[in-house]
């Protein structure tokens, strides 16, 4: 870009919105100390950003040990930045967020064929203008999908838990915003990116997706491993039993998921016709580890194969990623708090020399299924940041 005044007003309006996302409430002089430019260049600006609707003024603020107050400055929840569409293999939840990076659940529908799904997102997005603040110039659509997502085309390459492929969501969604979608691990670890200290501080970190399947989503170096085709970090399709017959939806046998996957636990403990409580996958996880807590030995016994395979499936990722971060999400957001120390032991038989030092491995910050909602909302918040004009 050439740099004259028109464009130099564009950073820096970039710039103010950006740090309003990171930091939340500023004073126009925290803003000037911050971005080092003068207090009238920033009153410029935020006059500007007021103007177009994405700032507020907020209550006055304490800035000084004195008692020196001031108006802090907020980003806009008149409207919303995004709304996302979570899609799992049973359900798919619904969520709006803002470019304060909160967000807000609205309701779940089952997520069925794929042309009753496409039916029902139609049927909401009609019903969306009455009922949420969507604004035609800056509300994005975002679908998380458990798969092989092209983020540029907001095309489903290939979603082996739901078996749809090539799915041209621009072509099917009636609706004149921004379409965006990928896969719920790169948004999990974008989510995480955004809000956690360590990942923001060391750039290379791994989310490991585990639910229905199990996903991966790497940031080497500060930026998202896509890979040629999309599938970069896909490793729930890595093969952890070689000579096994236990087909995956992916085509291939031996899949870390078919053996890792929040399934396997609930299924051997429902074998014998003993029920988990909960009507999801989540739910029900939740009451095995309960189950296995008070010392049920049923319930470790259905933990152990599954703890014992995702401990492989850790191993392989320090090995091939080197992450500083592992963060496990997905259906569960407690794996770590209650088996930590027992995959910890597992995985540190097994790692290279050297390569486990300092890797901090942790549960997501997020509550279940929320992680992929606010990484979509990330990604609608960069696009408005990006089309500012
Ligand atoms: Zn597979």
């Amino acid at each position: 870009m050439k740099i004259n005044s028109q464009s130099m007003k564009l950073l820096n309006e970039q710039l103010i919105v950006r740090i309003l996302v990171e930091k939340g409430s500023l004073s126009q002089v925290e803003l000037s100390r911050i971005t080092k430019l003068t207090p009238s260049t920033i009153s410029r600006i935020v006059f500007d950003l007021i103007k177009m609707g994405l700032v507020e003024k907020g209550k006055r603020i304490q800035t000084s040990a004195l008692g020196r107050r001031a108006t802090s400055l907020l980003l806009t929840k008149n409207f919303c930045s995004s709304v996302v569409f979570n899609v799992g293999v049973e359900q798919t939840e619904v969520a709006v967020g803002y470019l304060d990076k909160s967000t807000k659940k609205l309701y779940t529908f089952p997520t069925g064929t794929l042309s009753s799904f496409i039916e029902k997102v139609n049927e909401f997005l009609n019903l969306l203008r009455n009922e949420q603040p969507v604004s035609s110039k800056y509300t994005s659509i975002v679908f998380a999908f458990p798969g092989i997502v092209d983020p540029q085309k907001a095309e489903v390459i290939y979603a082996p838990n739901l078996n749809w492929r090539n799915v041209k969501l621009t072509e099917l969604i009636h609706y004149n915003y921004p379409i965006f979608a990928d896969n719920e691990a790169n948004l999990s670890i974008l989510a995480e990116s955004a809000l956690s200290n360590d990942v923001k501080k060391f750039g290379n970190a791994f989310f490991l997706y585990i639910s229905q399947g199990i996903g991966g989503g790497a940031i080497i170096n500060n930026k998202i491993l896509r890979g040629a085709r999309f599938a970069g970090g896909e490793i729930g399709h890595t093969v952890v039993e070689a000579r096994s017959n236990t087909k995956c939806h992916c085509g291939n046998y031996g899949c870390l998921e078919r053996f890792a996957s929040l399934l396997l636990p609930i299924t051997e403990y429902e074998k014998n016709g003993k029920k988990l409580k909960g009507k999801t996958l989540g739910e029900k996880f939740d009451s095995l580890i309960k189950m296995n807590n008070i010392g049920e030995q049923r319930a470790k016994e259905a933990l152990k194969g599954f703890l014992y395979y995702l401990s492989i499936g850790l191993i392989n990722i320090v090995n091939t990623f080197n992450p500083n971060v592992i963060i496990l999400g997905g259906d569960s957001n407690s794996i770590w708090k209650n088996f930590g120390e027992e995959l910890y032991k597992m995985i540190s038989k097994r790692t290279m020399p050297k390569t486990l030092e300092g890797v901090i491995f942790r549960d997501t910050i997020f509550d279940k299924g929320s992680a992929s909602i606010v990484g979509g909302n990330m990604l609608a918040i960069e696009h408005i940041i990006e089309t500012l004009s």
